[in-house]
């Protein structure tokens, strides 16, 4: 089914607002999700709400939470999200990096302990908008990892992403965004719940370390583990997101199994650096420069008929134009999973037809 996505935003306000999340917070958490759905990651859009509905009811996220600086050092800053909602915290913490590179040229901020804060490249974007470069490191924890290491059979690792951002003077600014296992591990239940759904080939692991293409093996005892993108490449980014996120900003790796009491969570620590261009570059050269290479990516003969060279960030912007047109597709078993969490939250089925009337 098709749904647009203002009616989305409505139902994900809705429910968080029946969570006690204030209303603005909740519109705010709730565009962010629709955002990532709009830009085809389905995976981190409005299928997390059950999630995040759960971890709020068990109180694993603290949606008061308010999080404050606890380090100010001119261009080195440390936000503590006090496990407040991962968009509100990044978006807090981005835009005291924001304000603050104006002065310094470069902010090293790290955030710490925030519920899971989503799409990165949300953050990303609004650091590219500002005409700043920004570069985000990620780890994951609060439930057990999910990614073997390159070599190994069990899961050690997050699915911890990392994000560059290159601002263009048309707005339409490179962004690299991406998980660091082969594929996000929404993506792997997003094809769970569609069911006979196979994953690609190189994603993922049994739990005998056989590779596999069935997503049960991430839902199912035995459990199965995701395959870091690009062999040993994509294992050793990973862990400079564990370590610069998880250890230097956020004291917490993956290593560290018994720190979440009382079942699942999703914890997010970042350590993000953000640059003034203009710094090096007061004659503009950097943009040309970004340009020309941009000109000389898009001359490369295609592989394939009807398709070109992209640059990272172009297929997001595609979906989003086809997107907010045609509606967001949401298959049958995450919509149901959506409705539930409604429910869940005391919203009837009468309400939930209201809004998305
Ligand atoms: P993806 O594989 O769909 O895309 C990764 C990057 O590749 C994007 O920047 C995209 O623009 C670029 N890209 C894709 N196709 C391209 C092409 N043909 N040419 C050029 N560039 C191309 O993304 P993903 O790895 O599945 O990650 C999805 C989202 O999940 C991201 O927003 C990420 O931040 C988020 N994530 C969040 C967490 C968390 O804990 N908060 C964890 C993992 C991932």
């Amino acid at each position: 089914m098709l749904i647009e996505s203002a009616k989305l935003v409505a139902l994900v306000t809705k429910i968080f607002v029946e969570l006690k999340v204030n209303h603005s917070d909740a519109r705010e958490v709730a565009e962010h999700l629709v955002l990532a759905n709009l830009k085809g990651h389905d995976s981190h859009g409005v299928g997390m709400v059950p999630t995040y509905v759960s971890n709020i009811t068990r109180k694993k996220c603290n949606v008061n939470a308010k999080g404050k600086l606890i380090l100010d050092k001119g261009a080195i800053m440390l936000f503590d999200a006090d496990r407040g909602l991962g968009q509100i915290a990044g978006r807090a913490a981005t835009d005291i990096a924001i304000n603050r590179v104006r002065e310094t040229g470069l902010v090293c901020m790290g955030i710490r302990n925030c519920h899971h804060l989503g799409r990165i490249g949300a953050y990303a974007e609004r650091c590219g908008k500002e005409g700043y470069l920004a570069i985000h490191f990620v780890n994951v924890v609060g439930h057990d990892p999910l990614v073997a290491p390159f070599g190994g059979k069990e899961s050690r690792l997050g699915t911890n992403p990392f994000c560059c951002v290159i601002p263009r003077k048309d707005g339409n600014d490179i962004i690299l965004d991406m998980a660091t296992s082969a594929i996000a591990h929404g993506k792997v239940r997003v094809a769970h719940m569609k069911g006979n759904t196979e994953v690609p080939e190189g994603a993922l692991i049994d739990h005998l370390g056989k590779p596999t293409q069935n997503p049960s093996v991430m839902f199912e005892e035995p459990l199965g583990s995701m395959l870091p993108f690009g062999d040993h490449k994509g294992y050793g980014l990973a862990l400079i997101c564990e370590l610069l996120a998880g250890g230097l900003a956020g004291k917490w790796t993956a290593a560290q199994k018994s720190q979440e009491e009382g079942g699942f969570n999703i914890i997010n620590h970042m350590l993000m650096f953000v640059i003034d261009p203009s710094i090096f570059d007061e004659n503009e050269s950097f943009q040309t420069e970004v340009e020309n290479m941009v000109e000389y990516l898009y001359s490369a003969t295609p592989t394939q008929e009807n398709s070109n060279v992209m640059l990272p960030g172009e297929p997001e912007i595609n979906t989003l134009s086809s997107r907010e047109i045609r509606g967001i597709p949401i298959n049958e078993n995450s919509w149901e999973a959506l409705k539930q969490a409604a429910k869940d939250c005391g919203i009837s089925d009468n309400e939930i037809q209201e809004l998305l009337a």
